[in-house]
Formats: C-alpha cells, structure tokens, sequence
C-alpha cells in the first residue's frame, strides 16, 4: 500500500466529473487500498478519487471511532438509490480543505448500490454520520465540495482563506 498526496482546493482537478469504473480489477482495488491507507495516515473518514488525481468514481469511507475496531467500505460507481425526507446536519471537514468546517444539511438516511472491492454489486442502508460521509464523498465525483453547499458568502471566505495559504506554503516551502 502507499500513502497519496491529497489535492488541496482550490484546484480545477476537484471540480471534474468522474468517469464510471468498468471493473473493479487489481489496479482499482489497489487505488481503493492506497486510498484507505492514505485517509487512516491523515486522519480522515472518507476519501474519493478525485481527492488523488483520479478522475473515477471510487470512494472509500470508514467512520469507526478511533480506538474502535475498524469498519472499511470500498465503494465503486457509488450510486443513491434511496433518500430519506429527513435530513441532519453534521459539521463537516474535508481532507481538500485542511482545517475548515460548516455545518452541512444533508438526508439522514440513504441507501446506496455499489460495486465493492471484489466487482460484487452491494446495496447498503447508511443513517447518521455514515450517510453524511458517503454522500459527502460522492460529491466529490461530480465535482462538488462540502463548500458548495453552504452560502456564497462563507464559501468565499474559506476558498480565500486556503488560497492564501498555498501561496504562503509555496514561498516558505519553496
Ligand atoms: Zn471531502
């Protein structure tokens, strides 16, 4: 396994549309678990593959509590076929945006069809933080980012306030 540089935001390779997985081969199960290893080392709870530089439609999620026994999904060709009408709201993180957070209404419940790491078709029924995250990575595959769903205003403020530091890490780190 290997850990993946993480693309930072702004950055025009987050904003694509992901291309659907024909098969989930060796070389898609190795990104799978190239992307887990890389979100645990972070940390984070989810990841998607725009998120490393490749434009596909595979996530990886595992919301188990730190010291709790880990719970890893590999998802491909994620897709919501079920939403609840009630919605939660969890504040959320992002690995593209270091250190910034905002409260994000999303369905509570979802049920999401997949094909997991061995090419299988999978359906799951996701509730709570789970849900937030699967749908907050798939996001991600369209292109859109946890900021896209709160006001201009503060989306604004927080692309700001990261592209100022890339410039400020660029000069230090040279
Ligand atoms: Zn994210």
């Amino acid at each position: 396994m290997a850990v993946l540089p993480v693309i930072v935001a702004p950055d025009p390779r987050l904003k694509v549309k992901c291309k659907p997985v024909e098969k989930v081969d060796a070389a898609v199960r190795k990104l799978m678990d190239d992307m887990l290893e890389t979100m645990e080392l972070a940390p984070g709870i989810g990841l998607a593959a725009p998120q490393v530089g490749v434009a596909k439609r595979i996530i990886v999620v595992d919301v188990a509590p730190s010291g709790e026994p880990r719970k890893p999904y590999r998802m491909a060709n994620p897709e919501i076929v079920w939403a609840s009408d009630d919605m939660v709201v969890f504040e959320e993180g992002c690995l593209s945006l270091p250190d910034q957070f905002a409260e994000v209404a999303r369905p509570a419940r979802i049920r999401v069809r997949y094909l997991d790491h061995e090419n299988e078709i999978r359906e799951l029924e996701a509730k709570d933080m789970l849900a937030t995250c699967i749908q907050h990575e798939m996001d991600h595959l369209d292109g859109v980012l946890f900021v896209d769903h709160i006001s201009a205003l503060k989306r604004n403020m927080i692309l700001r306030r990261l592209k100022k530091e890339k410039k400020t890490k660029a000069t230090v780190g040279a």
